[in-house]
């Protein structure tokens, strides 16, 4: 229904070659915590980082079914460091800039970021709290035809090895969702310091918590409005979230498509243990929830790209499919045994990477708060720009 031709010939070429230029590498970066320049700037010369851009500024302006298979097959290859780091740069600070950016800031920041010279990422939460974002503390002071940054972020993805930041700041310290503004900020200005954090899972990307003391930027560097930060920050969740359930559904599928195979050779009690029924019945329940949650996820894929506002359809993805996803793959890894729990064997990874699902990008609790507004209050959102 949502996949032509064309999107399966990207899918098997895609595929292709995250086998030969990026499986090799996989485990280096996962130990690492680091992945290297060159498959960015790979990603780059073969368009990846730009399926969803304007040609204008060197993007491919395709629908959003090449992502989804994007963002499905990054899943496939069972790395979700590699693969948030990747679609963290293309998705996340990449629709500020697409979507709020002067021409020039385009020219200067939007364009290397798709051609995979310079590597992006969002700052939005704060050690103080993520999930009240008009609760923000970092402020932007505007001084004559400058702003001066201060205060810090934590748990940004591609935090350390970034060249530019997108930042959201208080331009307004007095007010709270009208008071924040969005900007982009050269790794090289003086007065930012980042810290690397480790984590549980998602091991090959950089986390890290970012500090700017008295960081001077021009003016120009504002995105968008001031005073439009909240706006756009919502508005650019949609997308995340559902990503964040694309992301969901397909590290399930995997889970499900690995565990089957490794149950037709696994032997026990005389025959391999997919003939045992209460397995087999595992295995149904297990392949039911996915798929449920991979059709809802298209169709809001779809509506998405039909230029639908699918504020409450996103956030319902993450929030299911990311349980879903959780629990699947906690089944799956209990199918192998304990060679599930080996490091040999993709499912301890892929559990602990699962985990991230439900919290970040606005956690479970914060998604059913606006779930719970729409159904039950009514309550409608409007998006502030054109996407
Ligand atoms: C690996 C990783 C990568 C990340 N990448 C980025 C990134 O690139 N950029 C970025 O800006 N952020 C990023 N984040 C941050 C992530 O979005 C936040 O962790 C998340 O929004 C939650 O914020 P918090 O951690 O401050 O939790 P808190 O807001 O302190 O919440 C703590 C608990 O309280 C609950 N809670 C809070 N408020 C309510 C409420 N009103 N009702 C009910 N329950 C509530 C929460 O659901 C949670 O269970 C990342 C996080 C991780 C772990």
């Amino acid at each position: 229904m949502y996949f032509t031709e064309e999107h399966h010939i990207f899918r098997k070429s895609f595929r292709d070659f995250l086998q030969k230029e990026v499986v090799p590498y996989i485990d280096k970066w996962e130990r690492e915590g680091a992945i290297e320049r060159f498959i960015w700037e790979k990603f780059g010369e073969m368009g990846y980082f730009g399926l969803n851009q304007p040609e204008e500024y060197g993007g491919l302006n395709l629908d959003l079914f090449y992502t989804v298979i994007f963002l499905e097959e990054l899943q496939r290859i069972n790395s979700g460091g590699f693969a948030a780091a990747m679609w963290a740069h293309a998705y996340l600070n990449m629709s500020h800039l697409k979507a709020e950016a002067s021409h020039e800031i385009k020219q200067k920041y939007l364009t290397p970021s798709i051609e995979g010279k310079k590597i992006g990422c969002l700052c939005i939460t704060e050690p103080f709290g993520g999930s009240d974002v008009a609760g923000m503390r970092t402020t932007a002071i505007k001084k004559g035809d400058t702003y001066v940054i201060n205060g810090s972020k934590t748990f940004i993805t591609n935090g350390i090895y970034s060249d530019y930041l997108i930042v959201s700041a208080k331009t307004n310290p007095k007010e709270k969702h009208k008071g924040m503004s969005i900007f982009v900020v050269d790794r090289n200005t003086k007065g930012i310091s980042s810290t690397k954090l480790d984590k549980l899972g998602w091991r090959a990307s950089d986390t890290a918590e970012i500090s700017f003391d008295n960081v001077v930027i021009p003016a120009e560097n504002l995105l968008g409005e001031e005073g439009k930060g909240f706006g756009y920050i919502m508005q650019h969740f949609a997308l995340e979230r559902l990503i964040m359930g694309i992301n969901a559904h397909a590290r399930a599928e995997f889970a499900v498509e690995y565990a089957i195979q490794y149950m037709s050779e696994r032997e026990a009690f005389g025959t391999t243990i997919d003939k045992f029924q209460v397995l087999r019945h595992k295995i149904a329940e297990m392949a039911s929830k996915v798929d449920m949650c991979k059709e809802y996820n298209y169709s809001i894929a779809k509506r998405l790209n039909d230029g639908v506002y699918v504020v409450k359809e996103a956030s319902m993805s993450k929030l299911l499919s990311t349980k879903m996803a959780d629990e699947v793959i906690y089944d799956a890894l209990q199918l192998l045994g304990g060679y599930g729990y080996m490091e040999d064997y993709p499912m301890a990874r892929l559990l602990r990477d699962s985990r991230i699902g439900s919290i970040g990008g606005g956690t479970s609790e914060i998604l059913k708060e606006i779930i719970a507004k729409m159904v039950i209050d009514g309550k409608d959102y409007k998006p502030v720009v054109k996407n």
